[in-house]
């Protein structure tokens, strides 16, 4: 396995020879330069190569392999060229959405999610009508297969998405069991964020020759600006609620180190009324569903959240990280800051504020030679709060008992509120039309008169329940 460096500078996607109404679609998404991985990753991919790359969150890994992918694929012929696995259902939605905005240089390109917590029925429906691009999670793909809903024999790209996280899970060997199933001439593409030993297992049971690539987990020190704060544990929780209101930032993700804390910290964000949830690993899947759809909604202004249920999510436009509690793994650190100070997020450096007490100061210390700079200390009476009323999100969330199945759309719900309910547009944010709910967020001063108006009136010529979902998640 040969290590490839990442180029220095920053790079275009001309110089792969991508058709260019691939280039087109790319600039029309935005996408000006690669990223570090993709440049590093792309060429190789693009010549069939097997590759074991690792970067960290946020660096761009699916459209290094979603590219790579659709290059492969023969969209005249009707079978499944390409499967990529990841350990979650919202990350294979996540990676879904991001291919097909890959996908849509070429007409008809057809993308199936296949996850568990999901009728099967609808799923095999999607099938027989034919799937280019299968994106899911190992135990749903297997029963497909199983049931032979799902033939891989036309299969040519295979992709083990946060392959750290699902050798966490412990999909070893469900993994084992649909490469099984894979014409053994493919290409197999393995994406991280790290590099845990199992990694070199999987590669050398499933991959041919793969090359490894690495992208430094550094970022450029002036896109993310680090503050110092020194603790005692008694007042940690309390000073995240001090830089919440001295900073105001609009969105943040808060690290903790434990769920207890995690669950701690956003009770008591919760009590001086800031808008704040909880993610970590014992919610269930539709409670974590609601969390992360109140964040990117606008409806949450704090996420607090452990390492391990942060991994990997796509978070959008975070101002800032604050590490609540130090991480032992100074790794783990550069990971959780790079989640702020996005390209893309304007000139606005990220902004990660950092609370250490005593005991940490050695993982402070590991976190300074990682990084290679001495940390900026500021003491936390230099936190004024910035006055008037506690940080709320600017909006509030609503859902609705209905969803796909009720043939609900996010049509509908806008038109019940601009219409019948008299709101203007402008009050009505973002709307997720899920399979037997939707969430609809509203500007926070009508939540309430919204909900009741909504509750009285219809949608599509039928009353619906509704619920204000009010921050108490769990
Ligand atoms: P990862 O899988 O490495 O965590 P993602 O693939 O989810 O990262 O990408 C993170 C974000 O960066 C996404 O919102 C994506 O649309 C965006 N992105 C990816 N590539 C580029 C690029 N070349 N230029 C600008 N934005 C990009
Ligand atoms: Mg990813």
């Amino acid at each position: 396995m040969a290590d490839s460096p990442a180029p220095a500078s920053p790079d275009t996607f001309d110089r792969l020879g991508l058709p260019p109404q691939v280039l087109a679609n790319l600039a029309s998404l935005g996408y000006r330069t690669m990223t570090a991985i993709q440049a590093a990753s792309l060429p190789p991919a693009l010549l069939g190569k097997d590759l074991i790359a690792q970067a960290s969150t946020g660096s761009g890994k699916t459209a290094a392999f979603g590219l790579a992918l659709l290059a492969n694929l023969n969209v005249r012929r009707f079978a499944v060229q390409s499967l990529v696995l990841c350990p979650t259902r919202e990350l294979a939605d996540q990676v879904t959405t991001e291919i097909r905005r890959l996908a849509r240089a070429e007409e008809n390109i057809k993308v199936v999610t296949l996850c568990g917590g999901v009728a099967m029925r609808g799923q095999i429906a999607s099938l027989e009508h034919g799937a280019h691009v299968v994106v899911g999670t190992p135990g749903r793909i297997l029963d497909h297969l199983d049931r032979e809903t799902l033939d891989l024999s036309a299969l040519n790209t295979l992709v083990l998405d946060e392959a750290d996280r699902m050798l966490d899970m412990g999909f070893v060997e469900d993994i084992g069991k649909v490469v099984s199933r894979c014409p053994k001439a493919r290409q197999t593409l393995l994406f991280s964020a790290t590099y845990p030993e199992g990694i070199a297992q999987i590669a050398a049971r499933f991959m041919r020759e793969p090359q490894r690539i690495e992208v430094a987990s550094q970022h450029a020190p002036t896109r993310i600006r680090q503050l110092w704060y020194e603790v005692r544990d008694s007042e940690r929780l309390h000073a995240v609620s001090l830089l919440i209101d001295h900073f105001r930032p609009q969105s943040t993700l808060a690290f903790c180190n434990t769920k207890q804390q995690c669950r701690d910290l956003a009770a008591v964000l919760r009590a001086g009324g800031v808008s704040a949830l909880a993610l970590h690993g014992d919610l269930e899947q539709r409670d974590r569903d609601q969390v992360l759809v109140q964040f990117a909604n606008r409806s949450c202004s704090v996420l607090v959240a452990t390492d391990v249920a942060a991994r990997g999510l796509d978070l959008a436009n975070l101002e800032a990280v604050i590490n609540v509690d130090t991480t032992p793994d100074a790794e783990v650190h550069i990971h959780r800051i790079g989640r702020t100070g996005r390209q893309g997020q304007g000139d606005e450096p990220g902004l990660a504020l950092n609370l250490a007490s005593l005991d940490e100061m050695g993982a402070v210390g590991r976190i300074e030679q990682l990084q290679g700079r001495e940390s900026d200390w500021h003491p936390l009476s230099e936190l004024t709060p910035a006055g008037g009323a506690p940080l709320q999100a600017p909006m509030a969330t609503l859902q609705l008992i209905g969803g796909r199945k009720e043939k609900i759309r996010a049509g509908d719900i806008l038109g019940a509120l601009t219409g019948d309910c008299g709101y203007a547009k402008e009050q009505v944010g973002r709307i997720n039309v899920n399979e037997f709910s939707t969430y609809v967020a509203v500007d926070r001063a009508i939540a309430a008169e919204a909900l009741r108006r909504l509750s009285a009136g219809k949608v599509k010529g039928r009353s619906v329940k509704v619920r204000l979902l009010d921050g108490e998640e769990s």
